[in-house]
């Protein structure tokens, strides 16, 4: 039988990123670095939103950079199954070739 959707397993391994240590939802920063940014940004008075943060580092908003839909769309059991997020093809993120130095090392 045909499963529809995949855990959140299946689907993680896939992220450019799998294996690594995440930060705030499928994104490598931490909770305190998105607050610097946002508070630096208000300060600057440019848009300061979380959503803002996701759209200016290239993050799949819709996702929250998970690369698939929050809500499940069935069950195996107990396990809940999600289907890849259709906006960024299940990569949860788009990370900009020469930004690798402004990701910070997972510590
Ligand atoms: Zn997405």
């Amino acid at each position: 039988m045909k499963r529809r959707g995949q855990t959140w397993r299946e689907l993680a391994c896939k992220l450019p990123f799998a294996g690594l240590p995440f930060g705030l939802c499928g994104t490598l920063f931490s909770v305190q670095e998105i607050k610097d940014w946002r508070e630096q940004e208000q300060n600057a008075a440019r848009p300061s939103g979380l959503d803002d943060f996701y759209r200016s580092h290239g993050f799949c908003w819709s996702c929250r950079s998970r690369g698939y839909a929050p809500a499940p769309v069935d069950m195996d059991g107990n396990l809940p199954l999600f289907e890849e997020c259709e906006a960024c093809g299940g990569t949860g993120s788009w990370i900009h070739p020469t930004a690798d130095t402004d990701v910070p090392s997972p510590s």
